[in-house]
């Protein structure tokens, strides 16, 4: 087996649980490791500290998965997706979709599985997890008896593994486009060319916390994706939802779930620019009890975090001043590089430039199927605000 050394004072990461150790912290690789071979890493006075995968092309060049002195064989695989399983048993409920695998956050750095209805989307981000998917292929075939897997495998990020981006169904024959149940509401996905893995999981406890504040209401969802906030609005008793994105195919699957739900008449979904549609409203004079605004990572990087604080103050302005009083906003930011503290700072500059007074009604994070490990800052990305007007 491959052995790596740390550099010294370089365990303390590894040692409290962060898997990821970068190129520069690596005093000695013994052998040629090829991509995705496994690991033993030991620190600088030759003492155990993990087991894992290294990929010598990739600036994360080891990732670990046991901090034992074990093999990282099928065995080992089906402990941790059971663990994963039965965690989710716990905290998933009312829903037939969910992350089943959340990567660092189920200590399976870079797979990721989510489950639509019977059918599984399985990604495998790093050339250490690609080489584990048949046996992870043949574990949750046998776990979860799924009608088929389809792989989405299309993440940029392989190629900084030096992987080949793709992807197509790799167990079973089926329709990839699927009916979904979340909390009773039906929800049409697409798991081939849908966004993410085909829907945002991640936000299903957000969407169930947006329900109790939405009867009566009338509601502008800003990016609305497949609808998923405002078909949740509109089940939990809103009397009309205008749901508003950039993607013709997000918005037919949008229309399609509300037919389904039998909500088609009382909402909308226009194919529009949310910056440009939110200032036209405002400019007519429209106004909404409601504002959603989930929009995609404004930054990927640290470098660009600046104009992302200018995108998110200007959007959440336009939708502060679209507010009728008593209005509620759920705002929301994935963006992993702008933590909470900025986030929250931003929300309170826009509200200043409206001229209006906000009650921080919740501050919550991504739903619990994407567990948030302590210590491995990386697995919290999601923020999401729930504002209300306060009326002077
Ligand atoms: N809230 C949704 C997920 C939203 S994802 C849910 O719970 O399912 C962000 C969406 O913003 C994507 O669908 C993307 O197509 C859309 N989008 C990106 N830029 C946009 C823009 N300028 N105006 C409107 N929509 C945009």
């Amino acid at each position: 087996m491959i052995e790596v050394t740390l550099l010294r004072g370089r365990e303390r990461r590894p040692l409290a649980g962060h898997p990821w150790i970068y190129r520069g912290e690596l005093e000695r690789i013994r052998g040629d490791p090829q991509p995705g071979e496994q690991v033993r890493v030991r620190d600088s006075r030759g003492r155990f500290v993990g087991m894992g995968y290294i990929n010598p092309y990739s600036q994360i060049t080891v990732r670990l998965l046991s901090w034992e002195e074990e093999a990282i064989d099928e065995a080992f695989l089906r402990r941790r997706i059971q663990k994963a399983l039965e965690y989710r048993k716990r905290v998933v409920t009312d829903t037939d979709s969910f992350r089943v695998i959340y990567g660092e956050g189920d200590l399976l750095t870079g797979l990721i599985v989510d489950r639509y209805g019977d059918l599984l989307v399985l990604q495998t981000l790093t050339a250490g997890m690609e080489r584990l998917k048949e046996a992870i292929v043949q574990i949750l075939v046998e776990l979860l008896s799924p009608k088929g897997i389809y792989e989405r495998n299309d993440a940029s990020s392989r190629l900084l593994e030096g992987l080949e981006v793709k992807k197509g169904p790799i167990y079973g024959r089926f329709d990839p486009v699927v009916q979904i149940q979340e909390g009773g509401v039906r929800f049409w996905v697409d798991v081939a060319e849908g966004q993410k893995t085909g829907f945002f999981l991640d936000q299903r406890e957000n969407r169930l916390a947006l329900r109790k504040y939405a009867a009566g209401r009338e509601l502008l969802d800003g990016f609305c994706y497949s609808g998923g906030f405002a078909l949740n609005a509109l089940s939990a008793g809103a009397v009309s939802a205008v749901g508003i994105d950039l993607s013709p195919a997000a918005l037919n699957l949008a229309r399609r779930s509300a037919e389904a739900n039998d909500l088609a008449n009382r909402c909308t979904f226009k194919e529009a620019n949310a910056f440009d549609e939110l200032r036209a409203y405002e400019r007519a004079g429209r106004r909404f009890d409601m504002v959603i605004l989930d929009p995609p990572a404004f930054t990927r990087g640290k470098e660009a975090v600046a104009g992302a604080i200018r995108g998110y103050k200007e959007i959440n302005l336009r939708a502060m001043r679209l507010l009728q009083e008593g209005g509620i906003l759920l705002t929301c930011s994935c963006s992993y590089h702008l933590d909470a503290e900025t986030f929250l700072r931003v929300l309170q500059s826009a509200a200043v430039d409206a001229r209006r007074r906000f009650r921080l009604l919740e501050f919550r994070t991504q739903s619990r199927d994407h567990p948030v490990l302590m210590g491995v800052k990386e697995t919290q990305y999601l923020k999401c605000a729930i504002l209300e007007v306060v009326d002077a």
